[in-house]
């Protein structure tokens, strides 16, 4: 665009900037208007970089407001870039909006070329050693990170020259040393480059400015943001800052601090630092650093200073802050602040220390939480106290704590887990092959692969713990290597599928002391858990969405209750018949005579009244929606293989059993090619007469009793699978009746509605609503149907290939697919109201417990979500969150 502003002086931005100045550009420029000690840079935005990266070339315009903005610079500052007397140099630092640690480039020292290495000697000084120590690192940097040339040449490099002279640490390199590995470095850069080291300042800069354009488009950097979901077009900042000196001697140095610590949330002072040091130095562990304590020690004045900066960032941000500093003799600067990543526990702790401290609202705590910690606070965990030793770390792909024994194929881990034991199956990657095995080991552990890979996605669909993407593991047949240590088949490792670690041994689990309190049990003092209390508490005050649970035991319901569930909102009575009952079900479905059939449901009546009894006690006073039954035919029938090698094998032998040889016949009619679009739900009611009237008999019956016994059951018979209102209409008739004859005077009262989860019945809503008082959106059958997608098969298949591609970058059957199965939910809710204003609204898929959907259902203005118990309290924080969330930028 013609007259756009691309560089912005730290002066003029501040921290609402951060799409445009990225996150660390946006922050400097806030910290350099509360006067806070920053040396003066300026901040290329993200903007340009959005149409260097469309044309391959800088936007019109753009060279020339840099050379404005480091005029100015080079003015603030009294000196030139580069200059040959008096040198100024600057950093050149990728920044994002968001926080991408997979991308960050960083040029350090820009504008030292042969000439301006002795100004900078003698500006120091006389300090040729640090001068040259500069320059080297410039050349290593820039030639690794601008011109691609192997980091390793250079670190080699610099090994060697430490070996020729006998010492152990970079500080022992004296000028002469550096000089050489200079030159040394140099000859590297040209024989990768086919050209020498540039000695233009300027150049130097256009360059390393273009790296990190250009680093936006990485492998490591896209694969990043597929999987944290970061849009992909926005582009990172470029943040050019003049340098200050951490490494100009034993008065100087760098450091890192936290204002809280974020592991913890507990106040007090967090970080480490390193004396005559450059930054990159802390971060690639070079040497060893001290804690930021001691520095109260090494260099009072400064500590003294970071500790009031700390304390008012804190208070300007109202939040945990991450800080990088560098103390050039003796004067501190401040290089970096951001709001900080922080554990689950820590999270909550800190939202509720600050509303105690009056700096924030209990509303913002709200926001600044999420389903997602409160989940893993609810996952058991490894007792550390012993400190096990962590063999390696990868990405925490599907959390929770396992512990068992180290087999490298599929076949083997269940063959073990056959004998009883706990296994861990690892592998450089799995695919669908894999599947058997990864069923049988509690813990999986792979070498390859990131958070969307096979391993991670199958590994989460079954809640299996998943450490995936261990890249240092070595893995060779039977064994695998790790620094140094080796692990065989049979040997013990534990997994943590929360932080991606991995452990020696077996390490004890720990239950979650948050899910002792949902429970109601004595939980010991605990800042955590009365942090939890306080914001949960917030949360139900202020969401609109009632929570319900999807349980069809008494037991499940009690618990979920405790959870906080407000009622059922799916009660699926085909579990109710598995077991010993299956049996009764199959005579029912294969029966030839009314009698037969008759014989059957009346087996199955006080059975069925029994569960229900126990279910609307569990929940008495709420409303508890049973769903008449809705099994895919093929769960309730004898396999077809089976019998058909029976009858054949007996038939072959002479032997032939008559009535086996009928059943062969009835189940070979009633087979099914797609069984999930066959004859189930509401097509079976209106095909075995009397099932559903049977269920419905039984809902009824134990209502009554109950109510007899005074108490309040509020059933809600929910009609599965319908696609047309004639359907429900011709359900609901024979409903009507039954419940008319049953209920009497005893002052029960029960609601009838319907599930949508065929799309014709969501386009068709307004016809449906007429013979509904409830829709309850099945999303699972909803998404199977508006995809096109079996539920039972894709996700192992092949979903890891469509998240790979980036098709959808979460899978639909786990988070609510908005634009489409979303699109029906909304015409539906919208078309059902207008027809029925008063019809209440519910989801009951497993989309009813995720974040994410969770928002989603509140914005289409449901009633309630349903979700399975453990879910349940995760669902009411993000619907109490959904309530509160706006525009602000601090949630998240
Ligand atoms: C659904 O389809 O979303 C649903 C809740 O029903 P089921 O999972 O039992 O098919
Ligand atoms: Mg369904």
């Amino acid at each position: 665009m013609a007259g756009e502003k691309y560089v912005y002086d730290f002066s003029e931005g501040h921290k609402g900037l951060k799409e445009l100045l990225g996150g660390k550009g946006a922050n400097l420029a806030e910290m350099t208007r509360l006067g806070l000690p920053v040396p003066a840079g300026f901040i290329v935005t993200t903007r340009a970089c959005q149409a260097y990266l469309a044309t391959g070339h800088n936007p019109d315009g753009l060279d020339a407001e840099i050379d404005e903005h480091l005029a100015a610079l080079e003015r603030t500052m009294g000196r030139r870039l580069g200059d040959a007397e008096d040198p100024l140099l600057v950093s050149v630092r990728s920044g994002a909006a968001f926080s991408m640690p997979g991308m960050m480039e960083t040029v350090l020292n820009v504008g030292l070329t042969d000439a301006s290495v002795t100004g900078l000697a003698a500006q120091a000084g006389g300090n040729e050693r640090f001068a040259w120590d500069s320059y080297r690192r410039l050349i290593q940097m820039f030639g690794k990170t601008v011109c691609d040339v192997p980091g390793e040449e250079f670190s080699d490099a610099l090994e060697e020259a430490k070996k020729a002279k006998g010492a152990t640490d970079d500080l022992h390199l004296d000028a002469a040393d550096l000089r050489a590995l200079v030159d040394r470095f140099k000859r590297i850069f040209a024989k990768h480059t086919g050209y020498d080291f540039p000695q233009d300042p300027r150049e130097q800069m256009r360059l390393a400015m273009e790296a990190v354009f250009r680093s936006w488009n990485a492998e490591r950097a896209v694969l990043y943001r597929r999987q944290e979901r970061i849009p992909a077009d926005l582009g990172t900042a470029v943040n050019v800052c003049s340098m200050v000196f951490g490494n100009l001697g034993a008065d100087s140095g760098t450091g890192v601090a936290f204002t809280r610590d974020p592991a913890s949330g507990s106040q007090g002072i967090y970080g480490d630092y390193l004396s005559n040091a450059q930054g990159e130095d802390v971060v690639a562990g070079i040497r060893n650093t001290v804690p930021l304590e001691d520095l109260k020690r090494l260099d009072p004045k400064s500590y003294e200073e970071l500790l009031a900066i700390m304390a008012k960032l804190e208070g300007h941000y109202r939040d945990l802050c991450d800080i990088e500093f560098t103390i050039e003799r003796g004067k501190l600067w401040m290089l970096q602040t951001r709001v900080g990543k922080r554990t689950a526990a820590a999270a909550f702790r800190i939202a509720a220390q600050l509303v105690d401290e009056g700096m924030i609202t209990l509303d913002e705590a709200l926001r600044r939480v999420s389903g997602a910690q409160l989940a893993q606070l609810m996952f058991p965990r490894f007792d550390l106290s012993a400190d096990p030793a962590v063999l390696t770390k990868g990405i925490g792909a599907s959390p929770g704590a396992a512990s068992g024994r180290a087999v490298f194929s599929a076949a083997r881990a269940a063959e073990l887990a056959a004998e009883g034991e706990d296994v861990i199956l690892v592998r450089r990657e799995t695919n669908p092959e894999d599947l058997a095995g990864m069923i049988a080991a509690r813990g999986i552990l792979t070498a390859r692969g990131g958070k969307t890979s096979h391993a991670a996605v199958v590994a989460r669909g079954m809640g299996r713990t998943c450490v995936c993407g261990a890249d240092q593991l070595e893995i060779s047949g039977t064994r695998f290597t790790v620094n140094g240590q080796t692990v065989a088949e049979g040997d013990v490792i534990s997994v943590d599928g929360t932080t991606g670690r991995v452990y020696l041994g077996s390490v004890p689990v720990r239950p979650s002391e948050v899910v002792q309190y949902f429970e109601g049990d004595m939980v010991e003092e605990s800042t955590l858990v009365d942090a939890v209390h306080t914001i949960m508490g917030h949360a139900d005050a202020t969401r609109r969405l009632a929570v319900r649970t999807n349980a069809d035991t008494g037991e499940d319901a009690a618990r979920a209750r405790r959870f906080g569930a407000e009622g059922i909102g799916l009660c699926r009575t085909e579990h109710m018949f598995l077991g010993d009952r299956k049996e009764l079900v199959e005579r029912l479905i294969l029966s030839s005579t009314e009698s037969a059939r008759n014989d059957a449901l009346a087996a199955l009546l006080p059975l069925q009244r029994a569960d229900f009894v126990d279910l609307f006690r569990a929940m008495d006073g709420l409303p508890v929606t049973v769903r008449l039954i809705d099994p895919p035919l093929h769960e309730f029938l004898p396999s077809l293989e089976e019998l058909a090698v029976n009858v054949a094998v007996a038939r072959e032998r002479g032997e032939e059993n008559a009535e086996e040889a009928q059943l062969l016949d009835a189940v070979r009619r009633m087979h099914e090619q797609n069984p999930m679009l066959g004859l189930r739900g509401v097509r079976l009611g209106l095909v075995i007469p009397g099932l559903f009237a049977m269920q419905v008999r039984a809902i009824t019956e134990a209502a009554v009793q109950l109510a007899g016994e005074g108490l309040n059951p509020r059933p809600e018979i929910m009609v599965p699978l319908v696609g047309a209102v004639q359907e429900l209409e011709m359900v609901r008739q024979e409903c009507e009746q039954i419940v008319a004859e049953v209920v009497a005077d005893s002052g029960v009262e029960i609601l009838i509605g319907t599930m949508i989860e065929v799309p014709r019945a969501a386009l068709t809503a307004g016809q449906i609503a007429e013979a509904a008082d409830f829709f309850s959106f099945g999303t699972n059958d909803l998404t199977q149907m508006g995809w096109g997608f079996s539920r039972d098969d894709v996700e192992g298949a092949f979903f890891w290939r469509y998240l790979e591609l980036g098709i959808f970058g979460i899978s639909p059957f786990e988070s609510i697919d908005r634009d489409g199965v979303g699109r029906l939910i909304r015409i539906a809710a919208e078309e059902g109201r207008a027809v029925r204003p008063e019809l209440k609204l519910g989801v009951c898929g497993e989309h009813g417990g995720d974040p994410e959907s969770v928002h989603f259902f509140h914005e289409v203005g449901l009633d309630y979500v349903s979700c399975s118990p453990f879910r349940v309290p995760v669902a009411r924080l993000e619907a109490g969150r959904a309530a509160v969330t706006s525009e602000d930028s601090d949630s998240r």
